[in-house]
């Protein structure tokens, strides 16, 4: 039981991908826009349509044939009879007569025209019904100021968004200016949770002697959405080995993508979750990685198809497992990239074990002397509070024991960001 020696993290990042691309791709479903938000595409978006789709001005002003502008100043202002209005949403007009066109941002320019100048440059006389009758330019005017040019933007056939690729609002807002009414993305992770522990009581029961309260729980079910996938808790099954098998089955039966359990796999005596998951037929990939916090992770596929990760209990190591094992399971799984570090110079040396990858939690600052990550105070896996006080994880590397000050650090922000922070770069 659990004897195979702990792996490195790169060998169980390659393992967690290998089982993961055998389960991929997954089945692909089309969504409107508004469902789209956190889907990941399952096909190269080229764009329909042309953005701008016709040339406009970028301000309001006058737009003004620049045969002559080039030479406008404050002390030599040129004067333009003003021949028309033209406001977004109308169609560009002829300009048959010479002079100014009034023009507001994102009209379409009078045909011929293609600079315009800012309100601000000119000076307008009125009529005494308060229309503008004449400008005098102030300030010099070139060809193509202020001039938004159709297709600047987006072309027709170009990729928009590769597939792959997390959809995030500014995507969204990509999608939407291109008038895209749906998109094909992968079906959704089902992914299915399941915690031990006798000790654990519920967030809203009474903290009974001896007991704690259920934390990664409400973890799991706040942080898995966030991560697009469908989660589904099964509760708490005690340190009851039966009760986890008659679960287990439940769940096998459901037939989720992924099965996370909490706690029971480390070595004690309660410590039953990899013994029951080989009893129920699953495979163990691995148990027991290099590193820390989380070491006992456990790692395992069942032939009906399920990938299980068993998270040891304590709840940074929790974090950990889903930050650092699980979201590469699920990127892989969708046909997205695995993330890249950060290098961030460490600002105070630091002692660590030998052997083991670390992972700290830690806060990067961007002050006047640069990017620095500092490790917060309290490593220990059951300590929460100094997550509060992190914005990210540092990655010590598993053959030193000392990293000296000012030493590139491999960093992580706490919060994977749709678009990676570090070069091209596998996590492992
Ligand atoms: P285990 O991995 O079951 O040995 O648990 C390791 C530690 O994590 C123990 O101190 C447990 O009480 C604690 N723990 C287990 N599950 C949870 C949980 N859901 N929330 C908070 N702490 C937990
Ligand atoms: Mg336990």
């Amino acid at each position: 039981m659990g004897e195979l020696p702990p792996l490195s993290f790169g060998e169980a990042i390659e393992r967690i991908q290998a089982t993961a691309r055998a389960l991929s791709p997954l089945s692909i479903t089309r969504v409107s826009l508004d469902k789209a938000l956190g889907r990941t595409t399952a096909e190269t978006i080229l764009s329909a349509e042309t953005i701008p789709p016709f040339d406009n001005s970028s301000v309001d002003g006058f737009a003004i044939a620049n045969a002559e502008t080039a030479t406008a100043s404050a002390s030599h202002p040129l004067e333009f009879p003003v021949v028309g209005t033209v406001v977004a949403g109308d169609l560009p007009p002829e300009t048959a007569a010479p002079g100014a066109w009034e023009i507001m941002t994102g009209a379409p320019f009078p045909r011929g025209l293609s600079s315009s100048a800012k309100i601000e440059e000119v000076r307008v006389e009125r009529d005494a019904r308060g229309k503008i009758q004449r400008i005098w330019l102030k300030a010099p005017l070139t060809a193509g100021e202020n001039f938004r040019a159709q297709g600047e933007d987006f072309s027709p056939g170009q990729t928009v968004i590769a597939s792959g690729t997390e959809l995030c609002p500014e995507q969204i807002l990509a999608l939407a200016a291109l008038g895209t009414p749906n998109i094909a993305v992968y079906r959704r992770v089902k992914v299915a949770i399941l915690s031990t522990g006798r000790e654990l009581c519920p967030p809203e029961g009474l903290l009974l002697p001896g007991q704690i309260r259920d934390a990664t729980g409400p973890y799991l079910n706040s942080e898995l959405p966030r991560l697009g996938v469908e989660a589904r808790s099964y509760g708490n099954v005690g340190d009851d080995p039966k009760q986890f098998l008659a679960v287990m089955d439940r769940i096998l039966r459901d037939a989720p993508d992924v099965i996370l359990t909490t706690g029971g796999v480390s070595m004690g005596t309660h410590d039953y979750v990899t013994s029951s998951v080989r009893d129920l037929g699953g495979q163990i990939i691995f148990h027991k990685v290099a590193i820390r916090p989380g070491k006992p992770i456990l790692f395992a596929k069942f032939p009906q198809g399920p990938a299980l990760f068993g998270l040891p209990g304590n709840p940074v190591s929790t974090v950990i497992g889903v930050r650092f094992f699980l979201e590469p399971f699920l990127r892989t799984l969708l046909g997205r990239k695995l993330e890249a570090a950060a290098w961030v110079p460490l600002a105070a040396s630091v002692k660590k074990p030998r052997g083991l990858r670390c992972f700290f939690k830690a806060k990067v600052t961007l002050g006047n002397q640069g990017p620095r990550v500092h490790l917060v105070p309290g490593q220990l896996s059951f300590m929460i509070s100094p997550l509060l006080a992190s914005n990210a994880w540092a990655i010590l590397p598993e053959e030193v024991s000392e990293v000296a000050e000012g030493s590139p650090i491999s960093c992580y922000p706490l919060h994977a960001p749709p678009s990676p922070w570090g070069e091209e770069e596998p996590m492992a």
